[in-house]
């Protein structure tokens, strides 16, 4: 590979792996490995695509300001190419967040405005009202809003899809991937389907998010859930996430999730975020259903470095009932 000249021609062009050591039943199952992308996460794909696109419309002008809110991971993507192109960016995040993400993001330059966890949408604190304060109050702001901004799902349609379809040589059944703001299921879903229109989508959701539901019966069924992995889930049907391109859902708890994740990083040495327990959970058990040999993608959303205290916690996972606490009070071995 030829070196590169910036760090943002790193982003995308990701690897894939096939599982080999997990029980795939009857189908072949490869997971495209997003954490390599230089930012640790798929967000860096819609980071750039959302920023270069603000470019070419002439809403985000040289040196102008990016606002968004988010502590996750499109906050680290956003952060990573404004400095490098040079911009402003201020990020709204509500203060549950882990010290650790708020570090990593002022440490590559963006401004963090810390508000209230506890108000609900409509309060003046609650952290989407408080972006849009922030935009009209800011000349010249650009807010990337990634729910609604189409150069999200416009990102994996270009990108994400593509690289799939070449790395498996046209030779792909299924998609299983998870729902945030929705634009990696929409997105890459509708590349892979104009080339495969038998292709199956399959949404992995938490239990408590209302996505999975609203695939199999039509409506939106709100159920006040909670769930533990972050990055995906959701208490409403986001702009960008189009329903029609998704074929099935799949709900998987955080207990099958968590498990997941580990069994990734113990049997096929992946380290990888809480999401993709979410995913690499329904894909397995997607395939384990199936009849025929079929060829199933789905993501390593994230990596898990930035869960290491959580996930791969014996202890924590003993504390939040994802693990059995062990007789003696040890669990110290309960992930080894
Ligand atoms: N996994 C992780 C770790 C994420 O941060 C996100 C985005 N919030 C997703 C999955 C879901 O991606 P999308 O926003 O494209 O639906």
């Amino acid at each position: 590979m030829a070196p590169a000249g910036s760090v943002l021609q790193m982003i995308g062009n990701t690897p894939m792996l096939e599982l080999t050591r997990m029980d795939t039943g009857p189908c072949r199952l490869f997971l495209k490995l997003e954490n390599q992308n230089p930012g640790g996460s798929i967000k860096d794909r819609i980071g750039l695509a959302m920023i270069e696109a603000a470019e070419r419309d002439g809403r985000l002008q040289p040196g102008g300001t990016i606002v968004e809110a988010t502590a996750g991971n499109t906050g680290l993507g956003l952060a990573l190419v404004a400095a490098q192109k040079g911009y402003r960016l201020i990020l709204v995040i509500p203060d549950k967040m882990s010290a650790d993400k708020i570090r990593h993001l002022r440490a590559l330059g963006a401004e963090v405005r810390l508000t209230r966890s506890d108000v609900p949408k409509g309060h003046p604190e609650y952290y989407q009202d408080m972006a849009e304060r922030i935009v009209a109050e800011t000349p010249g702001a650009f807010w990337a809003s990634q729910f609604d901004n189409p150069a999200n799902p416009m990102a994996h349609e270009t990108t994400t899809g593509p690289e799939i379809w070449a790395q498996l040589d046209g030779k792909v059944d299924a998609l299983v991937a998870g729902v945030g703001s929705g634009g990696t299921i929409s997105g890459t879903g509708r590349f892979l389907k104009s080339r495969n229109p038998a292709l199956k989508v399959v949404v992995a959701d938490p239990e408590g998010s209302v996505v999975a539901g609203a695939v199999e019966t039509g409506q939106v069924r709100f159920e006040d859930g909670s769930w533990l992995v972050e990055g995906i889930g959701e208490d409403f049907i986001p702009p960008n996430l189009d329903l029609s391109v998704i074929d099935e859902g799949v709900t998987v708890g955080d207990r099958e999730a968590f498990a997941a994740v580990n069994e990734l990083l113990r049997s096929e040495g992946i380290l990888a975020g809480t999401s993709t327990g979410t995913l690499l959970a329904g894909a397995l058990r997607w395939c384990r259903r199936q009849t025929a040999p079929l060829n199933v993608v789905s993501f390593v959303c994230d990596t898990g470095n930035k869960y290491l205290s959580k996930a791969y916690d014996g202890a924590w996972l003993a504390d939040q009932g994802l693990v059995d606490r062990p007789r003696t009070g040890d669990v110290s071995d309960l992930i080894a």
